[in-house]
């Protein structure tokens, strides 16, 4: 995926282990990684959900998709090589995080089944919730609350999932939510209760 650069380096055992922060905070730390079409209702969910979940005491932190794009991944674009390089440093990042002890919220496209594993390889089994957020490509075109289909369509942009670049479903998603049929509040809930189920809360 990338070349390593850097030699002569070791990793720095530390005195205080996850397991402390853990104990520290009273919370196991986990991913729970968003992935849809744009439009879907990652953010809009996973917003709730991180809402709901810091209502009752647990730690939380969204990386977002724009906001990350913004700062850590500003000099990368929509190509396939900048798309997987921004996936890379995000599961970097959401692994540290998860590694911290919180409760780590990603909502990204994140289009391509390779990368979001790459995640769940680097966060380990247990620790990973890949949650598709399904809604069929003309809901989330009627969506449109960036006006990101227009532009896509008007040729404005080009590489968009779903109308000119590809977006591979999960295969084995531990959570699917269907934004087509569940409106906001009963997909959060379906994300909570299924948390609650896989023994996550
Ligand atoms: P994404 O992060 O996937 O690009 P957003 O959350 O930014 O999507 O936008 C989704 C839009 O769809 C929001 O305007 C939201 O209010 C609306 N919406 C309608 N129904 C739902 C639903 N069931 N779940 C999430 N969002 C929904």
């Amino acid at each position: 995926m990338f070349k390593e650069k850097s030699t002569n380096i070791t990793w720095h055992k530390n005195l205080i282990k996850r397991e402390d922060r853990e104990k520290l905070l009273g919370q196991k730390g986990f991913v729970l990684w968003f992935t849809g079409l744009s439009g879907s209702g990652k953010s809009t969910i996973a917003n709730q959900v991180a809402y709901n979940l810091h209502k009752i005491g647990k730690l939380t932190y969204i990386l977002d998709g724009d906001n990350i794009r913004h700062g850590l991944n500003k000099n990368l674009g929509f190509s396939l090589k900048d798309r997987k390089e921004n996936i890379r440093r995000i599961s970097e990042v959401a692994n540290l995080f998860c590694d911290a002890g919180l409760i780590t919220i990603t909502a990204f496209i994140s289009p391509y089944r390779v990368d979001r594993d790459y995640c769940r390889s680097l966060v380990g089994s247990g620790r990973f919730v890949e949650i598709y957020v399904k809604a069929s490509l003309s809901t989330c075109e009627s969506r449109d609350p960036k006006n990101l289909y227009k532009k896509a369509r008007a040729g404005e942009i080009t590489d968009f999932t779903g109308v000119n670049a590809p977006y591979e479903e999960p295969a084995k998603p531990e959570i699917t939510v269907d934004t087509d049929k569940y409106n906001v509040e009963e997909s959060v809930n379906l994300v909570l209760t299924k948390l609650k189920e896989l023994g996550y809360l």
